[in-house]
């Protein structure tokens, strides 16, 4: 697995996703900011959620309190298909719909 580090620093081993963090996240494509986040577990620490991009529709998946905040051209959609699949009842229906770049309507 390869994790990417953007402007922000921020690395797989040292990092532990706080809310106050999103302050400083921005869309690894555009540099959108502030982005949108959903928690799905956890209180204090993420341990699952998602970040999303208002601007380009990109979401990316938080696990194991994990922000995976990948291009592209480095997504799997066998990885991120089944994250959409296994948290559907509680991400937007616009991101399961035009999320980018796999939603669940791409991949029916
Ligand atoms: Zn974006």
């Amino acid at each position: 697995m390869v994790y990417f580090s953007w402007s922000f620093d921020l690395c797989a081993g040292c990092f532990t996703l706080k809310r106050k963090l999103m302050d400083i996240l921005a869309c690894p494509i555009d540099k959108f900011y502030p982005l949108e986040l959903l928690v799905f577990e956890g209180e204090d620490e993420i341990n699952s959620g998602i970040i999303t991009c208002p601007k380009c529709d990109r979401w990316f998946p938080i696990i194991d309190e994990i922000p995976h905040m990948l291009p592209d051209e480095l997504r799997e959609q066998k990885e991120d298909l089944p994250f959409l699949q296994k948290w559907k009842s509680k991400i937007p229906e616009r991101t399961l719909q035009q999320g980018k770049p796999f939603n669940l309507k791409s991949a029916s």
